[in-house]
């Protein structure tokens, strides 16, 4: 990128011309965010804002004029460009203050036009359909950190998009932390003195605000406004409520964003407890690729696999759901049964040939994003297309509703139907008031409909008969003059005029006025022509007024059915995820979960719901994990599939907790309510910790915050260090979260040592993935199976990913070669593989050895042959 020098805007404007004196007012009033300055055609930014925005923007910077012979930068874009080059800075995270030019340069008494900053754009306040992510919401959060000192850290979220108000609080820096993640803000709203490193390290655009936009009494005052009720009570908010003062911030910074206009969708708050969802620490969101892979990409993940929603309502609500699992067995339940009735339907209809619920999701497909055209509506910023679709979408429901009376038995279904009655009124104003094909916007007018309104109906005819009447008055003025080749014609400057070639000219009567004179023709103008010059342009332009009015009323009328709109735009949303999830279960063959009271997770031939859909044939496996067996120690080989496993029992118990189907033959799912998983670690040298720093610090997030009712995932702890402060680390972790956290812990290790502590604890249990070892190769089965593995078959591995042969064998002989006690240890468990291998040999040995084969019958010998055959499997 280009580096500019940065010239800086004066500070005293004396000397300086009004137009800079203008532009340094209006920069002030913009603060920090960038201003696009309005002249003519073009958007200008000056001096840093320029230099900023050209780099930003990759567009030239050039200068305009000097102050005291230093050049002032300028760099623009054309207006007929905004919302490209909007588009642009809000995906850096930049805020960007349009100011207009609000009066007429012709009306204008001083040599300056009038201009005013009329429309704020930042990250986490817009609602343009060009600027927004359909699949994705662009919300904001407000923290209050100062009821920090009461322990508590206030917390609001607010979505301008869709008119979603909440708020929390928390109890600690690491809950906040957790919080911002869940809820993926992308803008941040702080007071202006709050230190910001406790939660710099989440990315999001950081706007600080005035520490007393937070201060209790203002903030209540202008919640009670918004809402015109004397009390926050009927959200449940009692006065002293740590998150008052961050609501009242947050609503404050959303009304100056959108300048003028009221927030009539925000129509309640809802307060949200952290208990009510399944904590997810920000390390697990990210391994676990929910909505996005350790890489940063959007697929494959969680979402992009089960996303097959047929609106944007319906992608922007799942995505909610997979980073809000439940603690409510009430609402899951809810949703498996409604899932439940809509597979009941779509099996039978498959017998029956006749697909009900693929014709409802093919009716999905045709509605637009109700959730954000009415969020418009409110915001009095809605297209006129927009109006359009929100007709034909009222005319989609009910046949929607009608088919829905055929999937009976679910209480969210039948909720869903209720709220899909939508008031046919909307219909009736949009289609009496609204052309069915208007323009873009109002400005270009032909958007009200005909005979909508008398008086726009008689400015209209007027512009009609325009070509009519010019008609007749070039005929009139041919025959008065005997000029037979007289044109009348319209010019955007000179307007109408009547023109004369230069051959017939000296028959142009005297009172005919010249106005142009061309090379072969001359121009002239008459009273006549000139008075309806001025009739028809004033009908135009009273025509347009006229509908500008006629559209801000139909508007206000519409602002009447936004809860009904926003209600029929949650069902559908709801609907479409639900039908999204029935799909998927029904494609990929997954079942209903149990959800249990017990602390307890119990899998039979789970799956990985996304490797499962990329290789030709996955190996169920199954999990227990119970009061009586917390801990799983997984050994195996390299590329074996361990973490594979251990992901799939997060992400099944993750599914299962958000009320999905799962990828599972059977699964029971008991009262977790936290998932933590320490899966691989990478540097993060901008927070100035190292891997192994950064591999510490999240085994001591799990210990401290981990308890009976979590899912641990462990995956090779401790390898960032010396092989026995290593083996050592992840004894003492596993110790601890047996002894002390009592978690249930699926433990992956290389570390065979590890596969001593089943020995000590009873509640632990080694189990490896299998693989088979031939002369030449090595199969893995992915298989899971009791006991410890033997070896970890890293050089076979290696030998498999390409390495040198040179290398292979003198790893191999390196490692046959290696006698050091530290490295003993790794391969100790090995011999101690084949010990528990001897022992069951022994085993059978004996029992074998004890029968008296001249003394045992037929049928006593099959019996025996069982209980040999049943030692076997059980020690398997
Ligand atoms: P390492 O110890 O080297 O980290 P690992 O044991 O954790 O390896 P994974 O990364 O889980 O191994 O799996 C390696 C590959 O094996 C996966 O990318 C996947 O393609 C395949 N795999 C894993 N589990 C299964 C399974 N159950 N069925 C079929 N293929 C599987």
């Amino acid at each position: 990128m280009k580096k500019h020098s940065c010239i800086k805007m004066p500070t005293i404007v004396e000397g300086l011309s009004p137009l800079m004196q203008q532009y340094i007012s209006l920069k002030k009033e913009a603060g920090s965010m960038l201003l696009f300055f309005r002249m003519g055609d073009f958007y200008e930014m000056f001096y840093e804002d320029a230099e900023k925005g050209s780099l930003l923007l990759n567009i030239n910077l050039t200068k305009r004029g000097f102050i005291n012979g230093i050049p002032i930068p300028m760099a623009g874009i054309p207006a007929n460009s905004l919302e490209q080059y909007l588009k642009k800075l809000i995906e850096q995270g930049e805020s960007v203050a349009i100011c207009e030019q609000i009066t007429d340069f012709s009306n204008s008494k001083t040599n300056l036009v009038e201009r005013k900053i009329v429309r704020i754009i930042t990250p986490g306040t817009i609602t343009e359909e060009s600027l927004l992510s359909s699949k994705s919401d662009s919300a904001m959060v407000a923290i209050d950190p100062y009821q920090y000192n009461k322990q508590k850290i206030g917390i609001s979220y607010l979505n301008l998009a869709n008119g979603d108000f909440k708020v929390m609080e928390c109890q600690s820096l690491q809950e906040l932390k957790s919080e911002l993640h869940r809820l993926s803000p992308t803008e941040i709203i702080i007071p202006e003195e709050y230190n910001l490193t406790s939660t710099q390290d989440f990315s999001a655009t950081y706007t600080k605000v005035p520490k007393w936009h937070f201060d209790y009494e203002n903030a209540l005052k202008h919640l009670l406004t918004h809402f015109e009720i004397l009390s926050l009570d009927s959200f449940g908010i009692s006065t002293n409520s740590s998150y008052i003062g961050a609501a009242g911030a947050i609503l404050r910074y959303a009304y100056k964003a959108q300048s003028i206009y009221a927030l009539s969708h925000i129509r309640t708050i809802q307060v949200e407890h952290s208990k009510q969802f399944v904590f997810l620490d920000p390390f697990t969101r990210r391994n676990l690729e929910i909505t996005q892979t350790i890489y940063g990409e959007k697929s494959p993940t969680l979402f992009s696999h089960l996303d097959r929603c047929n609106t944007s309502m319906g992608s922007r609500l799942l995505k909610k759901w997979l980073h809000n699992p439940l603690t409510n067995d009430k609402e899951i339940k809810l949703r498996q049964d409604a899932i439940n009735s809509l597979l009941s339907i779509n099996k039978k209809d498959k017998l029956e040939n006749n697909n009900i619920i693929q014709t409802i999701r093919n009716l999905l497909k045709e509605i637009p994003d109700l959730e954000r055209i009415t969020s418009r509506i409110a915001l009095k910023s809605i297209r006129p297309k927009e109006l359009i679709y929100v007709k034909n979408t009222i005319k989609i429901i009910p046949q929607i509703n009608s088919l829905l009376i055929i999937i009976k038995k679910s209480e969210k279904i039948t909720n869903i139907k209720e709220k899909l009655l939508i008031d046919t009124s909307i219909y009736d104003l949009i289609n009496e008031s609204i052309n069915p094909e208007p323009a873009y916007s109002i400005k270009e007018g032909n958007v009200i409909a005909d005979g909508f309104d008398h008086e726009l109906d008689t400015l209209r005819s007027i512009s009609k008969n325009e070509n009519t009447y010019l008609q007749e008055l070039e005929t009139k003025e041919k025959i008065k003059t005997g000029i037979t080749n007289l044109r009348l014609s319209f010019s955007r400057i000179h307007g109408f005029y009547i023109e004369i070639t230069k051959g017939q000219i000296e028959k142009a009567p005297s009172h005919y006025k010249r106005i142009q004179t061309l090379k072969n023709v001359e121009r002239f103008t008459i009273p006549e022509l000139k008075t309806w010059e001025d009739k028809i342009l004033s009908a135009k332009e009273k025509a347009l007024s006229r509908e500008k009015y006629l559209y801000e009323q139909i508007i206000q009328k519409l602002n009447n059915y936004i809860t009904n709109l926003i209600e029929c735009a949650k069902a559908i949303a709801e609907f479409d995820v639900l039908s999204a999830l029935a799909e998927h279960a029904f494609v990929y063959e997954w079942t209903c979960p149990t959800i249990s009271n017990e602390n307890e997770i119990i899998i039979k031939s789970g799956r990985h719901p996304i490797v499962e859909a990329h290789i030709e044939t996955f190996v169920p496996n199954d999990c227990f994990l119970s009061n009586e067996q917390k801990m799983l120690i997984i050994t195996g080989p390299n590329m074996g599939g361990k973490s594979t496993y251990m992901r799939q029992i997060a992400l099944i118990s993750l599914l299962a907790k958000v009320g999905s189907f799962v990828p599972a033959y059977e699964a029971k799912i008991g009262t977790i309510d936290r998932i933590f998983t320490r899966i691989g670690a990478s540097d993060d040298i901008s927070g100035g910790k190292s891997t192994f720093m950064v591999e510490m610090t999240e085994a001591s997030i799990i210990l401290s915050s981990s308890n009976k009712n979590s899912l641990v995932l462990i995956d090779e702890i401790g390898r960032g260090t010396s092989t026995n402060e290593g083996i050592s680390l992840a004894w003492g972790i596993a110790d601890y979260l047996l002894n002390y956290n009592k978690s249930l812990t699926i433990f992956a290790t290389h570390y065979f040592e590890l596969t001593k502590i089943p020995h000590i604890h009873k509640q632990a249990t080694n189990v490896h993935m299998s693989a088979i070892e031939t002369e030449d190769d090595l199969i893995f089965l992915h298989e899971l199976k009791n006991g410890p593995a033997n070896q970890s078959y890293g050089i076979q591995v290696a030998k498999k990913a390409g390495l040198p042969i040179e290398v292979i064998q003198k790893s191999i002989e390196k490692l046959n070669s290696i006698k050091e006690p530290t490295i003993e240890n790794d391969i100790q468990p090995i011999s101690n593989a084949h010990n528990y291998e001897l022992e069951q040999y022994e085993k059978l040995k004996k029992v074998i050895l004890n029968i008296n084969v001249d003394e045992t019958t037929p049928l006593e010998s099959l019996n025996k042959l069982k209980s040999i055959q049943k030692i076997i499997i059980n020690n398997q």
